[in-house]
């Protein structure tokens, strides 16, 4: 027998108790997909969460363009699901009681509200200890929502606006409620997902119900990317991760028209404090005024990283025009990270937080808002895109601010910036002439 020959003799029964092995191991993990499939239908996870911010009894804009969103996302679910689960607000202050009629009229189903002297000033560290303490809590379920109060433990969804408390806050709630986050979002969607994953699912197909889709633009708004925060389905590592939360980039959304109609459950929480905590005390704040003040100009020249090329230059001639024009000088947000090498003095002058556009700095509207060399991130659009007239200088023309200005002029900042110039100081100058004349003419 060769040895050829005599392998094939040795491997067929090796290879009959391989495929039974298999079959029954199929046969297990079917089982267990359909066991896991049914398991997932419980009352644990309910509802959806919009923690508000507010700054000395004003809720802030974005808390509202989140509540619209989180009414549109739960009536979509709700339908879809035949379920009804809730738009639970959540807001935290002190003397604050009187906003929660507000946030019903804007489309909250329920809010809850924790009204204290200690929580008069945000401090991340109390606010993140109450918040997680008001997202488990069973009570304050057995009010809003009696039909799911028996097994539930966590919200299904949050939302947090991605500002620079919410950043922050949503990171330490999360942590504490032990789930996951995704950052600066700026659209959702709710699907039942089927997904395969090496860790997640043990590399079977499984349905993921009701998973909140997060999408976020990436790679200076050319790309979006979607963000799954999924439970492990792998027996070996199962955990779940509720509640699937978000931060909300500021002006994406539109609120909902006031509607004094709504009525609503309203629903007070009285805190614990941990007495460690109450060591740190704010015992008052100032509000520093912007340096820049963009709104007395009507308008405004923003410069991005296409100054790169021949930055210092690109800049004299951004001056130059501004002082034509009478207008303020604005930046995208890479710029202010210093990445050209620059005089002092323009370091100094222009390359400075205050004078950021977008999502991270003002929200700009002027009569006429020039972009230069800026590609239209949605984070910088976020940020001037409510201006009276955009006018675009790009050698791109497949760059997004195209999709937003009204003239798109397609070139270099260093090419068209002097021709723009030179007309401008030639009609400055017919101008004068035209008026001296009008002057002699009335003499
Ligand atoms: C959480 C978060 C918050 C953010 N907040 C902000 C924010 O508030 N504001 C903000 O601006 N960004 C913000 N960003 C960054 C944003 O995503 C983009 O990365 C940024 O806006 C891109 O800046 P830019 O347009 O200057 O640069 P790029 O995207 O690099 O665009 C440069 C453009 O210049 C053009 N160009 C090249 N050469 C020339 C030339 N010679 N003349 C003219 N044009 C030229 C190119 O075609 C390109 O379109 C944020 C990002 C994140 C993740």
């Amino acid at each position: 027998m060769s040895v050829n020959k005599m392998s094939e003799n040795i491997t067929k029964p090796v290879d009959q108790t391989a495929a039974l092995t298999k079959q029954k191991e199929k046969v297990e993990v079917e089982d267990m997909v359909d066991n896991i499939n049914k398991k997932t239908e419980t009352n644990k996870y309910r509802n959806l969460y919009v923690i508000i911010e507010q700054v000395d009894g004003t809720i802030i804009p974005v808390g509202l363009e989140m509540l619209s969103e989180a009414r549109r996302l739960m009536n979509d679910f709700n339908k879809k699901y035949s379920l009804n689960e809730k738009v639970i607000a959540v807001i935290l202050g002190n003397g604050i009681k009187h906003l929660c009629e507000e946030l019903i009229y804007y489309g909250a189903d329920a809010v809850i509200y924790a009204d204290d002297t200690k929580l008069n000033y945000h401090i991340n560290k109390i606010y993140t200890k109450v918040i997680a303490q008001i997202a488990t809590d069973l009570k304050c379920i057995e009010k809003i929502s009696p039909e799911y109060s028996k097994e539930f433990k966590r919200p299904r969804y949050m939302f947090f606006a991605a500002d620079s408390t919410g950043r922050h806050l949503s990171s330490t709630v999360l942590a504490e409620l032990e789930s996951g986050l995704a950052s600066d979002i700026n659209k959702l969607v709710v699907e039942d997902i089927d997904f395969r994953h090496e860790h997640k699912t043990k590399g079977q197909m499984l349905t993921f119900e009701k998973t909140l889709m997060m999408y976020r633009p990436d790679f200076s708004g050319f790309l979006w990317t979607t963000i799954l925060c999924l439970d492990n389905k792998n027996p070996e590592i199962k955990r779940d991760y509720h509640p699937q939360a978000c931060s909300i980039i500021p002006g994406v959304f539109e609120p909902l028209e006031k509607d004094v109609s709504r009525t609503g459950i309203i629903e007070e929480y009285i805190p614990e404090f941990d007495t460690k905590d109450l060591d740190i005390k704010v015992l008052s704040r100032n509000v520093l005024k912007d340096m820049i003040d963009f709104n007395s100009y009507k308008t405004i020249i923003s410069f991005g990283r296409g100054i790169k090329e021949s930055p210092e230059e690109n800049i004299k001639l951004i001056e130059k025009l501004a002082k034509l024009l009478n207008a303020e000088i604005g930046i995208s947000l890479p710029i202010s990270k210093k990445p050209f090498k620059l005089s002092d003095k323009m370091n100094s002058l222009y390359i400075t937080p205050e004078r950021v556009i977008g999502t991270s700095g003002q929200k700009v509207e002027p009569t006429i808002y020039i972009a230069l060399g800026i590609s239209g991130a949605s984070q910088h659009l976020a940020g001037m895109k409510n201006s009276g007239f955009i006018i675009a200088v790009n050698p791109d023309e497949n760059a997004p601010i195209r999709n937003e200005c009204d003239v798109f002029i397609k070139g270099r900042i260093e090419d068209v910036l002097p021709i723009m110039i030179e007309e401008l100081e030639r009609e400055k100058i017919n101008q004068t002439k035209e008026g001296a004349s009008a002057v002699v003419g009335t003499v």
